[in-house]
């Protein structure tokens, strides 16, 4: 059994604060502030240029990406040696997509649907405009997706829980039935990796991609990650072919010839105080299960939606209702739902908005317990109740909500 009174101590959270926002930024382990500290001063401080070789304990800073990958690798169910870090996740999008569409010539059609992060869509149509060959981005809703598999799509590029309403796809199902279509499977993790047992190998996903600053808690801006199937990795035509994903980056010659597997999908120069701080929060993990983790987060938000329903009748749920259906968030709609969540933060209870009407609530296990859900539905209701949240100052929209 997962102690998570074990993994709790390992976060360092404000005094006071009730965070269920971990879907959309981690918080910071306490060992991520160290050895960023450490890495600062001792390696880039004292190694200099060396530490590409040297740094990180020995290992060389190079190293980070693969063996991270590798770290996160276990945590989405992918075999060994077939993940790698780096870049942001909507490179890395563009990146699975690319390699994707080219191994299914003579197909047109990318199938995605509405409940996708926009960033994915903006950046498939993007490529499919470079590329200009006649490629049609289809987006349907999300319980049309099923439907919607033919034997026309070329790519089905799903992430698999709903960032708004945390509605879940069901990841093995379409991917066979894309499969059985003669079609290939992305699989955006952005809201699975970490949240609950991932099985991109068992899946069949064709390539897998996700961030790491989510539920893995890599911190603001930490890289992404991108999973490629054994059975494509020495196939796939990297469209970004930096020289770090060359098979002998330091010859450097003048023609690009791919790394081996999935390291042809680096790009640049990793970010290694960056990955210093994932490095870190991965440790959180060891003695960890997935298993665990993904039934108390059921059952804290199981906890979370009966208490609002209970106390704040103002409020719509969202989300599925059937915990199988949903991820490891939960989503209630309110008109005024940017003012309530103003309100919940200035008390301590920290979640976020999403246009037009959706507040999001993370129920993280790993520092998120039953009392906290108690206290946060209790202050929700407090300001429900008696319209705390109808004041000037909670109206008013910052830039990031
Ligand atoms: C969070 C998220 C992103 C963010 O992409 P970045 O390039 O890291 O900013 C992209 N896609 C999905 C599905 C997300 O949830």
């Amino acid at each position: 059994m997962t102690d998570f009174s074990a993994t709790r101590a390992m976060f360092d959270l404000p005094e006071g604060v009730i965070y269920l926002d971990g879907n959309s930024l981690g918080p910071m382990p306490r060992a991520a502030k160290m050895r960023v500290a450490e890495v600062v001063s001792a390696e880039w401080g004292e190694m200099l240029i060396t530490g590409w070789n040297r740094g990180w304990g020995g290992r060389g800073w190079m190293s980070m990406p693969v063996a991270l990958g590798d770290r996160i690798g276990r945590l989405i169910g992918a075999e060994p040696g077939h993940v790698v870090v780096g870049d942001t996740l909507s490179i890395k999008v563009y990146q699975a997509l690319a390699s994707a569409l080219e191994m299914v010539p003579g197909r047109k059609v990318v199938l995605s649907d509405s409940g996708n992060f926009p960033t994915d869509l903006y950046m498939a149509n993007g490529l499919l405009t470079s590329l200009g060959h006649g490629h049609e981005l289809r987006v349907v809703a999300p319980e049309e997706v099923e439907d919607a598999i033919t034997d026309e799509v070329a790519v089905l590029m799903l992430t698999e829980v709903d960032y708004r309403t945390g509605r879940r796809h069901d990841m093995r199902a379409l991917t066979a039935k894309v499969h059985a279509q003669g079609g290939l499977a992305i699989w955006d993790l952005a809201h699975s990796a970490g949240a609950f047992p991932v099985d991109v190998a068992g899946g069949g996903a064709d390539f897998a991609v996700g961030c790491t600053y989510k539920y893995l808690n890599g911190g603001p801006g930490a890289p992404a990650f991108i999973y490629v199937a054994p059975r494509l990795a020495d196939r796939a035509r990297p469209a970004l072919a930096g020289w770090l994903g060359h098979e002998a980056p330091f010859a450097f010659e003048l023609d690009y010839r791919p790394g081996a597997g999935v390291e042809r999908m680096r790009v640049g120069t990793p970010p290694v105080i960056q990955m210093t701080a994932l490095d870190a929060a991965l440790d959180v993990w060891e003695g960890v299960s997935l298993e665990d983790v993904r039934a108390k987060s059921v059952e804290l938000s199981e906890r979370f939606i009966a208490g609002v329903e209970a106390a704040c009748p103002d409020l719509v749920l969202a989300s599925p209702r059937d915990a199988a259906g949903r991820g490891s968030q939960v989503s209630f709609r309110f008109d005024e739902g940017y003012a309530v969540m103003q309100a919940l933060i200035a008390r301590g209870v920290i979640g976020d908005f999403r246009a037009p009407d959706i507040m999001r609530f993370g129920f993280t296990p790993l520092y998120i317990d039953e009392a906290d859900v108690r206290a946060a539905v209790a202050i929700l209701a407090e300001i429900m109740n008696n319209r705390l949240w109808d004041r000037p100052e909670y109206k008013r929209r910052a830039k990031v909500t």
